[in-house]
């Protein structure tokens, strides 16, 4: 019996492995497998379905402290799960009579953990006893060459490491979020789920703090000179040697100095730069960029590349190498990526240089090595976002057999009595890799105007500008990604949920990660009472203690044992502050609502707020007056039905009313509370059809011809 991780790979697997590449699929009741002959071997290839067990609490009750666990079938505590049912119970009614068991989900904590507690809890048989197959893509040739060189035993310090991240992950996940939902149903009787974990505090923290950063930023004015001048009827414009002025007087001193002034091309210098191909893609780099040039959210690439694996046509995306191992067949992934007519010419030209030295990088993961395309063409037409990425992989692949980009750097000096200015110019002299990773490595290429040392220039006009510095930039989602990552916290798998869940659960608002008051009331109430929830410090011991377990440096005993003794701890002392942390906690939960409902002063009435509202009747939402239940002011505006709602900080420059925010899928729009009215807003939407109406036009004029 061969165990898989999802019914795609098994399908690939099965089918791999088959000596006529053709399996039989066998469907019982909700769930199936495949059967299949390979030389004198009958395999069977069962699927689960990511993890079949989860961990629950043997002792009951919705309260805290709950530190004793056990591992039960999934449907047990998650009722949504009922698809787990049957294959559960078909793999232990398959693994009767089996002679022996080859665990073949993907090669990673996840992934050992989730063979280890099919083969114990479904199969009930003896794990120590099964085999394991190691690959990094799902191409027929990996398959076959996993399944002939397989191990004869599990990788058990990494499933102890999985196990431990599990448990530990639930007791802080659990007993911290039912300790702050039950301050708050304690102190007021409301039940609002708070939750936070293990890396969400820490995470929440660095939010917070930058937020904080923010507030008492307090912007310097600085003063920039802006120089023009006409060489053969061209204007140009000039660079002053000192980029920021702090004193005002100072930057009109130099206006005055420069203004009509004729100025001399003292120096040409040229400099040139080689730069090398960037290193190959790993899951936190792959994440970057296709948040860089496509906007993809990391749980979003994270999600499209798994999808791309199980395609067989990248590898194993949950990497963190950088490198590309002696043993991959490079001739033959290129060979392959020669078959698509999008690629064939560039992959030409690399096989043509003969000798394949990709450039490697830094970065080690003993498991998988760096994100690459396996060559094999997509069978299927790729969906928008997968074929994206896959562009982004092939050609970052490609481009790591390019030989250096060459740019040369002009640089013009001009001097005007004691002042310096400059000209600068960029040229590409060799575009190198740059050409196989286009469109992903644009350069702005600068020409340097026809100049010759000793020409003189007239300096007119000369102006200076006056600008604020900058409070540092809220995080996005890849940068707090990479913050996390940077300082340790987290997996590479988990990471991305985990940014996800800051915006999920309320605590922060928009793309950019600016922190809600519910975000600030939690961060506030912990920081002052139960500030070891926030700090970095324990969570990133216990990854250091999780890593050790898998180096056989430590047991699971001993780390899971302290960490519960910390938890007891925090959570002692949280139950002995109880109340004020109830107290404050609704305090911000008032405050975050009100921001998230109300829209401003009522028009109409004098002391009345506008507010969102659901109609009971119909469940209709709209913006109503807060004296409309008192009948004293009728006033209401109606809203969108669809999409989710957020007051913005602005008024609507046509008409004076509160703004907000409409999301509605990948679709965001503003508007204001007055738009049925607004003729602002009737503009916009005149123009709006009018550019709809062109668009349609040209369609038609082009399926015309
Ligand atoms: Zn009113
Ligand atoms: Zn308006």
């Amino acid at each position: 019996m061969i165990i898989t991780e999802k019914p795609t790979a098994a399908k690939r697997i099965a089918n791999a492995l088959d000596d006529n590449q053709a399996p039989i699929e066998v469907k019982k009741r909700g769930a199936s497998y495949y059967e299949c002959k390979r030389g004198a071997d009958d395999l069977i290839v069962v699927y689960a379905l990511g993890h079949l067990f989860e961990l629950k609490q043997t002792v009951k009750g919705w309260t805290y402290p709950r530190v004793e666990t056990e591992w039960v079938p999934k449907y047990e505590v998650d009722k949504k799960a009922t698809k787990i049912k049957p294959i559960i119970n078909l793999i232990r009614r398959l693994s009767k009579d089996i002679d022996s068991f080859i665990v073949a989900t993907d090669f990673d904590i996840e992934g050992s953990l989730i063979g280890y507690h099919t083969l114990k809890y479904a199969c009930k048989t003896d794990p120590t006893a099964a085999h394991r197959m190691f690959f990094s893509a799902l191409t027929d040739k990996e398959i076959q060459h996993a399944h002939d060189t397989m191990s004869n035993s599990l990788d058990f310090p990494m499933i102890e490491s999985g196990q431990v991240r599990h448990e530990i992950d639930w007791l802080f996940g659990i007993n911290l979020t039912r300790a702050l939902t039950l301050a708050v149903k304690n102190t007021v009787g409301w039940f609002k789920i708070v939750s936070t974990g293990r890396v969400q505090g820490p995470t929440l923290s660095y939010i917070a703090i930058r937020e904080q950063e923010i507030n008492v930023f307090v912007p310097q004015p600085f003063w920039v000179i802006q120089t023009k001048t006409m060489h053969n009827g061209v204007e140009i414009e000039l660079e002053y040697s000192k980029k920021r002025f702090e004193v005002e007087t100072e930057v009109k001193k130099v206006v005055n100095d420069l203004e009509g002034e004729t100025a001399i091309v003292d120096l040409i210098n040229s400099r040139t730069t080689k730069q090398g191909p960037h290193p190959p893609f790993n899951l936190s780099s792959l994440q970057a960029q296709a948040y860089r040039h496509f906007g993809f959210k990391p749980s979003r690439t994270l999600a499209v590349a798994q999808s791309l694996y199980l395609d067989a046509v990248i590898s194993y995306p949950r990497t963190s190498s950088e490198k590309l191992p002696d043993t991959l067949n490079l001739k033959e992934i290129l060979n392959g990526i020669m078959g698509m007519k999008t690629y064939a010419p560039l992959a030409e030209e690399v096989l043509q240089v003969g000798n394949l030295a990709p450039v490697q990088g830094k970065k080690n993961d003993p498991a998988h090595p760096a994100i690459h395309p396996t060559g094999i063409k997509p069978t299927k037409r790729l969906t928008p976002s997968k074929k994206k990425l896959y562009d982004l992989i092939v050609r970052r692949f490609l481009a790591l057999f390019g030989e250096p980009a060459v740019k040369e750097h002009l640089r013009a000096d001009i001097r005007c009595n004691e002042h310096l200015l400059y000209l600068r110019g960029l040229r590409v002299l060799k575009q190198g890799w740059m050409k196989f990773y286009n469109p992903y490595a644009k350069t702005e290429e600068k020409e340097l105007p026809e100049l010759s040392e000793g020409d003189l220039l007239v300096l007119s006009p000369v102006h200076f500008d006056e600008r604020y510095t900058q409070p540092p930039p809220r995080f996005n989602p890849a940068s707090l990604l990479k913050l996390l990552e940077k300082e340790n916290l987290g997996t590479k798998v988990t990471r991305a949920r985990i940014v996800d869940s800051v915006k999920s659960r309320g605590y922060s608002l928009r793309d950019r990660f600016e922190l809600s008051t519910l975000g600030y009331a939690l961060y506030e109430t912990l920081e002052r009472y139960i500030p070891d929830m926030l700090s970095p410090k324990l969570t990133r011991r216990l990854e250091k203690e999780m890593e050790e377990i898998q180096k056989e440096q430590t047991d699971r005993k001993t780390v899971l044992s302290r960490a519960k003794g910390d938890l007891i701890e925090i959570l002692d002392d949280f139950k002995a502050q109880e109340q004020e942390i109830g107290n404050a906690l609704v305090l911000g939960l008032q405050r975050y609502w009100k921001s998230m409902e109300e829209l401003g002063d009522c028009p109409k009435c004098s002391d009345g707020t506008l507010r969102i509202i659901r109609s009971s009747k119909t469940g209709k939402r709209f913006v109503g007056c807060s004296k409309y239940k008192d009948e004293k002011c009728d006033q209401t505006f109606s809203l969108p039905q669809k999409g989710v709602i957020s007051p913005l900080e602005k008024m609507c420059p046509h008409c004076g009313y509160k703004m907000f925010q409409v999301v509605s899928g990948r679709r965001k729009w503003e508007t204001c509370i007055n738009w049925t009215e607004c003729p602002g807003r009737k503009e916009e939407l005149k123009a709006l059809e009018e550019r709809r109406a062109k668009q349609a036009m040209k369609k038609q004029e082009v399926s015309d011809k």
